[in-house]
């Protein structure tokens, strides 16, 4: 069994692009670490408003001078081509060639990553320190580039759970030659699946999907109509190996028990880390799973740096679409954290229900051995009876926790001393115990 950075080291430099060998090739190597089922979606095929994209290859691809000067080749780094290239070859003059290529917007250095999937445009691309030497009249370029059909592949892990109810994590595993994004989620999501695995069974069944971006979350969820309705909570896993603090991004509904369980437990595992409505952090396959017709309250946890209000321009990390995302920006330790999270996410929306009182009135703590002394703990002390006075069938453990702003982790610890003498059970709908409530009670 590989490390995740590993798996980063063999992986990254494969031109990973939407429908492609290298792609596939990945994908059968991650199958090869975890039980994976792998989904096939013919090109062409009709995926809602979407249409599944041809197979493409970049065979060569370079830049020469007339006499024969190479100065952008392929074969040098797969971003120096534009992701679904048309194929070109001819002699064009510096000013057509420009229109044709592309450099980084702001680092000098770096090749920038320039896809144009459904504009049908020849195109390369290099750092801007190479096109600015570029001073003859006349260039040649060669771009062979083929089209074919193919299948779009989508890998599934499944860990099933006692409900078929699920909750479901995706990352992407295209983008040529480029670690943070989305190598790096996708590494992320096969250790913590490997994880659960092995763990015990649990409540919700667990689902991972690894996907090219956008187009593989369409095509899946539209294959898999029957399946959304279960899809209960979701995590899009992406960017989680860069030097930044966790950044956790909500549903579309943000009053969903998944975002509720999610913020909740991620205060527990990372202190530091920062939550932000939906759409404020990042943009990405979240989108399709909050989509109308879909509607799975998907979070996504990213190391997307926090931006001051008012920028214009923010890049979720400074090497961000560009030769300059490499394994030398992720780390194991950071990957690891980020696993951790992931796992202690799942661990609380796992155990996430209503807390149903088997009390009334105020529990005798000291003589059901739960008091926690004041004097020792004063926040334990008060944050029993803070919990203790929530429970009555109508909150979750995560509206607790968020009620008191204080972890999910931290209520479930003090919950689960109170069911082991009894005093509560937990239930997956509400059972509201307020007597007046039942037949014969008064109003409220
Ligand atoms: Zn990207």
């Amino acid at each position: 069994m590989s490390t995740m950075m590993e798996l980063i080291e063999e992986l990254w430099f494969l031109a990973r692009e939407l429908v492609s060998d290298d792609y596939d090739k990945a994908l059968y190597r991650l199958a090869e670490e975890v039980p994976m089922t792998i989904h096939e979606y013919p090109t062409g095929t009709q995926v809602w408003t979407w249409k599944v994209p041809e197979k493409w290859t970049c065979h060569e691809a370079y830049l020469e001078t007339l006499d024969g000067r190479r100065i952008i080749d392929h074969a040098d780094h797969p971003l120096h081509v534009v992701s679904y290239s048309l194929p070109f070859e001819g002699v064009v003059g510096r000013d057509e060639l420009m229109e044709h290529l592309h450099i980084h917007p702001t680092e000098p250095d770096l090749i920038p990553f320039v896809f144009k999937y459904y504009q049908r445009d020849w195109g390369l691309c290099t750092t801007q320190q190479v096109r600015d030497l570029l001073d003859e009249d006349e260039y040649r370029v060669v771009i062979h580039t083929t089209f074919e059909p193919g299948t779009l592949k989508v890998g599934e892990v499944v860990v099933p759970g006692e409900v078929e109810e699920s909750f479901v994590m995706a990352a992407h595993l295209c983008h040529p030659a480029m670690v943070n994004d989305d190598l790096a989620g996708v590494v992320v999501g096969v250790d913590a699946f490997r994880a659960l695995l092995a763990g015990p069974k649990p409540h919700y069944t667990y689902r991972l999907l690894v996907l090219p971006e956008t187009i593989g979350s369409v095509s899946y969820l539209s294959h898999n109509e029957d399946l959304i309705p279960k899809m209960v909570g979701g995590l899009f896993l992406e960017m989680l190996g860069n030097d930044s603090v966790l950044a956790l991004q909500q549903s579309f509904q943000p009053e969903s028990q998944s975002d509720k369980a999610l913020v909740t437990a991620l205060r527990g595992v990372s202190p530091e880390a920062y939550v932000g409505p939906y759409r404020s952090i990042i943009n990405n396959d979240e989108r399709q799973f909050n989509a109308p017709g879909v509607r799975v309250p998907m979070l996504s946890l990213s190391r997307v740096a926090k931006s001051e209000e008012n920028e214009t321009v923010v890049l979720p990390y400074p090497q961000y679409h560009s030769s300059g995302d490499t394994p030398a920006i992720v780390s194991q330790e950071r990957l690891e954290a980020a696993r951790d999270a992931v796992l202690a996410m799942a661990a609380a929306f796992d155990r996430n229900a209503f807390v149903v009182n088997h009390f009334k009135g105020e529990v005798f703590a000291s003589g059901y051995g739960i008091w926690i002394d004041y004097r020792v703990n004063p926040e334990g002390h008060r944050n029993l009876f803070r919990i203790m006075e929530r429970c009555d069938g109508t909150r979750t453990v995560a509206d607790i926790a968020l009620d008191l702003e204080i972890s999910f982790q931290a209520v479930w610890e003090i919950l689960a001393t109170f069911a082991e003498k009894g005093l509560v059970s937990f239930s997956p709908t509400p059972q509201p115990t307020d007597l007046r409530l039942k037949p014969g009670g008064g109003m409220p």
